[in-house]
């Protein structure tokens, strides 16, 4: 059973299960996570990333755990690198969307780049040099990635002139390059979509940073590309292959996403049980009526459950699976769980869980993000109904 309070020697009940590997790693970033806590009221009113905490999360273990000891990084299995998911969205939900970010460049960089493209891209990224964005969606293409229409002009002496404009690009506005997917030939559909790096300071780039409700400290960019011309050297990986480039990372997104909101419901179960027991009410503590404990009891059993089905979901690709379904089915589980444990925690602590600078207020609002990127609920539910029907409702 792992379901409980923190030892504060042997840390929370639910390392109890976990390695000594694990334990370590866990430890060095809820430490590194708590030493920059204080900065999360201000970044968070302000809507800004304070950039110099980044160095740091890439000492602990981000992003450079997800990447190959060849390719610079550390190798971690995907249970480490999801462990350390769930520290970042218990302790900043808008770090884990960054380290998240971050981890799917360097991934493709590694997956795909060549030895030239990793030098200049991934080695200075792993290093904390370079920050760099990825920019799938657009106005008009968001679930139905494959539709989209940004345009790869290739030019007599072989560069890409790139033209069209990418919607809630995260963190673009402090990066210094880009990976972008743009079709060579709108014909081809699918098979046209190619990546490729776009150095920021390129003429022709533009990044529009937009308020956003969520993970305020991360930003949230339209990236307009007028003619943005891009040498042959920066495709990455082959011509028409961009889309499944961008799949094949699709299950650790997804797997990162869901361990970030089991963090955001042990967040909210802590916030929620804290002020439990200090808050009274009719002369004794509100942790003491039933119908609070109810609420409690529901987020613990949330946390608990949505912490099994991801951890799995990390176990079988450590085994070598597939585990797309399963990737999917975290994805869903866990973020609709963080999003009611969220709401459950704010109902806990009333008035004072809805003020801005509370700690449930800012949960509720990173939940909410959660079932929207690396495909919406609804996307993981057609993904789950396919893969169990053998039939697709989207096409
Ligand atoms: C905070 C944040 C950060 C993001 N960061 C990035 C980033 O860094 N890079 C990037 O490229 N993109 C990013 N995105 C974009 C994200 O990937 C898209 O928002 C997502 O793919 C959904 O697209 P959409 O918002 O256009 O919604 P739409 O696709 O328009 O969907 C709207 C609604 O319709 C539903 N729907 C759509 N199609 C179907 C269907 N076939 N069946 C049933 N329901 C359907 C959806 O589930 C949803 O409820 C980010 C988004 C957010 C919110």
């Amino acid at each position: 059973m792992t379901v409980g309070r923190t030892d504060p020697q042997a840390g929370p009940a639910h390392w109890a299960e976990l390695d000594q590997d694990c334990v370590g790693l866990v430890r060095r970033a809820r430490r590194y996570l708590d030493e920059i806590a204080p900065l999360i009221p201000a970044a968070d009113r302000d809507g800004t990333l304070p950039v110099e905490v980044i160095p740091g999360l890439l000492d602990v273990g981000f992003v450079r755990g997800a990447i190959g000891v060849g390719d610079g990084g550390l190798g971690l299995s995907h249970l480490q690198t999801a462990l350390l998911m769930e520290e970042a969205g218990r302790g900043w939900a808008s770090l884990r969307t960054t380290a998240n970010i971050l981890t799917l460049v360097a991934e493709l960089l590694s997956a795909a780049g060549s030895e030239e493209q990793k030098q200049r891209f991934l080695r200075p990224l792993l290093a904390g040099e370079r920050m760099g964005w990825f920019a799938i969606t657009e106005p008009e293409a968001g679930s139905d990635a494959a539709s989209l229409t940004t345009l790869a002009d290739r030019l007599p002496t072989g560069s890409y002139r790139l033209t069209g404009r990418k919607a809630y690009i995260t963190n673009a506005s402090y990066g210094d390059f880009g990976v972008v997917l743009a079709t060579v030939d709108p014909g081809l559909g699918a098979r046209g979509i190619t990546a490729f790096l776009v150095e920021q300071e390129t003429p022709g780039v533009r990044v529009v940073a937009r308020r956003q409700l969520s993970v305020r400290a991360a930003s949230c960019c339209d990236v307009v590309l007028n003619g943005v011309v891009i040498p042959a050297g920066n495709v990455l990986g082959d011509v028409g292959r961009g889309l499944s480039l961008a799949m094949r990372a699709v299950n650790a997104g997804r797997l990162n996403v869901s361990a970030g909101c089991t963090g955001i419901a042990q967040a909210a179960l802590e916030a929620a049980s804290s002020h439990a027991v200090s808050r009274t009410q009719f002369g004794k503590p509100i942790a003491g009526f039933q119908l609070v404990q109810q609420l409690i009891a529901d987020i613990a059993v949330q946390t608990h459950a949505a912490r099994q089905v991801y951890q799995a979901a990390a176990r079988l690709l450590d085994r070598g699976g597939d585990a797309r379904v399963e990737c999917s089915m975290s994805k869903y589980f866990c973020s609709e769980a963080a999003n009611q444990a969220a709401t459950k925690a704010v109902q806990v602590l009333g008035a004072a869980g809805l003020m801005e600078g509370n700690v449930a207020e800012r949960l509720f609002r990173d939940a909410r993000e959660a079932t929207i990127p690396e495909g919406t609920s609804q996307m993981q539910v057609l993904q789950i109904g396919r893969a169990l029907l053998g039939v697709s409702a989207v096409r």
